[in-house]
């Protein structure tokens, strides 16, 4: 009766904790309610957590020694995980977070692929079906630990050029094909052996070394402006892995947040590889074979830099005016002085609005979340397709620490490693005004004709200091 009055509860939070996830991750898709869809789908990951601990409940008589022990490693992983992303997501500065994004994504495929081992190793699964899915989810969980790892690297500046040697293209496919033949033997072997898995253990290492280095070797090549595809592809294989081993436990809860984070990293994939006018394939496997030897065209007139106030002066006499924010913005943090010289500018009749390019800042979406943060309302933030028809009859458009973005070598240089990517068309307005340091480079590490163009201003400075000189310059016209 016990035992059938815990099942039965256990089914129930489930259930609640699947709606909590599935309408947390529904309100994450607009930037004014994402804050409160991550702590729905947080409380409803909470509900799931715990609810696992009720299975004491329901073990059998000849489970129940092992009880004790079992349940106090759960609680000093959950101690220990939980205790290290609390500290390390207090810690983490805004601009750090795609890189922590990367990482905790592949603790998710790595603990996906433990789960495996474990079952593997231990020899619990001997069913044709539970094995294919013990095993797709092993190698998917195994390759999303060590490319998020990787990618992870890249993003934290560790790994700054990608790695592209001769032949790669094939020690990888030789790879994959070692990798799906140990585990083709190790289907047809743990299942003749009935589980028994003492002979195999060598075969289930070579099975998981392997996966772990073609996570490696595929991303090492992959740079230039191509990672934020390489992070929802990872994002969509940890959820596939996930889900596999959640089907193969028979737990529904790591089955359906396994499938939703899968469904929506396939489409936040297919977007990203729209934006950049790529395709998946393309990303990550074109590269493999290329030489590091592509350098863009010669860039032809000079650097113009120009003093903050003139610029805050020149937009405030403009009639429209057009903002790009970029990485930089989010470095230095200066989202809420962009909105209070906007609303200045508002306040003596210039129209403004924002042009958001897809993949701007280190992670998808994070300019719409930045701008959000400093309040801006979401009628005035335009995506790439709705407003870069506009830029010709724009008066005046300001960069705030974007780069590649506005890059106007992706349409004309064939060379170069973003070409073919849509930019923001903002060498089309009349006049620009580009928010940079120095003469840094953006993520793809080119040069970018734009900042030489006949139209265009470099104000130097951090983007925030800057914005402080733009309010004070307009404030002092009255
Ligand atoms: P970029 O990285 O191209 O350029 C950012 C620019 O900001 C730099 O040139 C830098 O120049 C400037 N900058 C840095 N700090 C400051 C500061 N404190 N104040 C003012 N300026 C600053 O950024 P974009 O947003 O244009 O493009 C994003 C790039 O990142 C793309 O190549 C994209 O593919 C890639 N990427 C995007 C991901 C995503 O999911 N969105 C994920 C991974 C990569 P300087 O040093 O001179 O100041």
């Amino acid at each position: 009766m016990l035992i059938m009055t815990s099942q039965w509860l256990i089914g129930l939070v489930y259930v609640l904790a699947a709606f909590l996830l599935i309408f947390g991750l529904w309100r994450m898709s607009s930037p004014v309610t994402a804050s409160g869809g991550i702590h729905v789908a947080g409380w409803g990951m909470g509900a799931a957590v715990i609810v696992s601990f009720l299975y004491v409940l329901t073990v059998s008589e000849a489970a129940r020694p092992h009880l004790p022990v079992n349940v106090s490693l759960a609680l000093l992983a959950l101690l220990l995980g939980g205790g290290a992303a609390w500290w390390s997501g207090r810690k983490a500065a805004m601009t750090a977070m795609p890189q922590m994004v990367a990482l905790y994504n592949g603790m998710g495929g790595g603990a996906a692929a433990a789960i495996a081992a474990m079952e593997l190793f231990g020899g619990r699964v001997v069913d044709l079906a539970a094995l294919a899915g013990t095993l797709l989810g092993a190698l998917i969980g195994a390759v999303s630990l060590s490319g998020s790892l990787i990618a992870w690297a890249k993003l934290d500046g560790r790994l700054n050029k990608p790695l592209r040697l001769k032949g790669l293209q094939l020690i990888n496919a030789l790879l994959m094909l070692v990798t799906l033949g140990a585990g083709a033997w190790l289907m047809i072997a743990l299942q003749a052996a009935d589980g028994a898995s003492g002979q195999l253990l060598g075969l289930i290492a070579v099975f998981f070394g392997c996966a772990l280095l073609f996570g490696v070797l595929m991303t090492l090549p992959i740079g230039g402006a191509d990672m934020p595809v390489v992070i929802s592809i990872y994002n969509a294989f940890t959820g596939l892995a996930v889900g596999l081993e959640g089907f193969v436990l028979q737990v529904p809860a790591m089955m359906i947040a396994g499938m939703l984070v899968g469904a929506a990293g396939v489409l936040l994939t297919l977007l990203m590889a729209k934006a950049m006018n790529r395709s998946v394939a393309h990303v990550l496997f074109a590269r493999f074979g290329d030489q590091p030897t592509r350098k863009g065209a010669a860039i032809v007139g000079e650097l113009k830099p120009t003093a903050a106030s003139d610029a805050g002066v020149a937009m405030r006499y403009a009639n429209t005016v057009i903002i790009v924010p970029g990485y930089g913005l989010a470095v230095a943090q200066g989202q809420q002085k962009l909105y209070e010289l906007v609303k200045l500018l508002q306040a003596h009749g210039v129209l403004v609005r924002f042009a958001v390019h897809p993949v701007a800042g280190r992670m998808p979406g994070q300019m719409d979340v930045l701008l959000a943060e400093a309040g801006v309302p979401y009628d005035l933030i335009f995506q790439l397709d709705d407003i870069n028809t506009d830029f010709p009859s724009t008066d005046m458009v300001l960069v705030i620490g974007a780069n590649d973005v506005v890059n106007p070598a992706a349409r004309t240089d064939k060379a170069s490693p973003i070409y073919g990517m849509p930019i923001l068309d903002v060498d089309k307005a009349h006049h620009v005004y580009v928010v940079k340091r120095g003469e840094g480079k953006g993520y793809a590490g080119i040069q970018n004709p734009l900042f030489y163009a006949e139209n265009c201003n470099m104000v130097y400075g951090d983007a925030q200091a800057v914005l402080v000189k733009m309010i004070e310059a307009v404030r002092g016209l009255g």
